[in-house]
C-alpha cells in the first residue's frame, strides 16, 4: 500500500486502478493518486489543458456511479477507476459552411440524425457530475431551440459521460458543443466584451501595461 498521509493525519484508505493507496482527507481523487504514486493516468485533462476528463467510475459498497476524480474527495473504502478518454468526436461540420441561420434545424438534423430517437431513459442526467438537464437540452436543440439548448449546456466541461450513458449514441456532449458554437456564431457577442475590444481599440496598451503615447 502506497502512503500519502502526512505525520498526524487521519489516513483515508481507498482503491485507485487497482492500487491500495492511503491518502490525506481533504484530498480528492486525483491528488490522492499523484500523491499515493498511481501511475499517470492518460486522460487526466487538467494536465493537458482539457477541462472534464478525469471521468472515473466509482464504487461504494454495492453503489456504482461515474463522477469526475477532481471534483470528488477520498473516503475511506472506495474504489475509483480511471476511465479513458473520451473517442474522437464522430460528429463532422464547419461553422463557416452555415451561410444563414435559416437551415440550422435541417443541417442539425443532418449531422445528429440520432437526436430525434431519445428514449427518455434518464441516463445521461444521472450520469452528468456538473448537474445538467442533458435530456431536456437535447430536446430543444431537436426542437431546433438551440440558444435555450446551448444555455442549458453552460456548465459542459465536456467529460463526455452523457455520451457514454447514451444507449442511442446522440452524442449530447457534442450536441450541446453545437448548440453553443452555432448561437454564439449567428449573434452578436457579449456587449460588455465589444465595449472592452472598442476601448482598447481606441487606446491601446504597450506590453508593459502603459497606455503608449500618442
Ligand atoms: S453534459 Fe455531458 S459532457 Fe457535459 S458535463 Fe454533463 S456529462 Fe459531462
Ligand atoms: S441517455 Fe440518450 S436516450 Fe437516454 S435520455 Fe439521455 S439523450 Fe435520451
Amino acid at each position: 500500500m502506497t502512503d500519502s498521509t502526512a505525520p498526524g493525519g487521519q489516513a483515508v484508505e481507498l482503491v485507485i486502478n487497482g492500487i491500495a493507496v492511503r491518502a490525506e482527507p481533504h484530498m480528492t481523487i486525483v491528488e490522492a493518486a499523484w500523491a499515493g504514486g498511481v501511475p499517470r493516468v492518460t486522460g487526466v485533462g487538467c494536465l493537458e489543458g482539457v477541462c472534464g476528463s478525469c471521468r472515473i467510475l466509482l464504487r461504494r459498497g454495492q453503489d456504482v456511479s461515474v463522477a469526475l476524480a477532481c471534483e470528488t474527495f477520498a473516503e475511506p473504502g472506495i474504489e475509483a477507476l480511471f476511465l479513458p478518454p473520451p473517442a474522437a468526436a464522430r460528429h463532422q461540420y464547419e461553422l463557416t459552411d452555415f451561410t444563414d441561420g435559416w437551415d440550422i434545424q435541417a443541417r442539425f438534423q443532418e449531422i445528429f440524425p440520432e437526436a430525434v430517437r431519445c428514449r427518455h431513459c434518464h441516463g445521461c442526467v444521472r450520469s452528468c457530475p456538473k448537474g445538467i438537464v442533458v435530456e431536456e437540452g437535447i430536446a430543444l436543440a431537436a426542437a431546433g431551440r438551440f440558444r435555450e439548448a446551448g444555455e442549458a449546456f453552460l456548465e459542459c466541461v465536456m467529460c463526455e459521460l452523457c455520451d457514454s450513458a447514451c444507449p442511442e449514441q446522440i452524442a449530447p456532449a457534442h450536441v450541446g458543443l453545437f448548440c453553443r458554437r452555432i448561437t454564439a456564431f449567428f449573434h452578436l457577442r457579449p456587449p460588455n466584451l465589444i465595449h472592452r475590444l472598442e476601448e482598447l481599440r481606441q487606446e491601446p496598451f504597450s506590453s508593459s501595461g502603459d497606455k503608449e503615447s500618442a
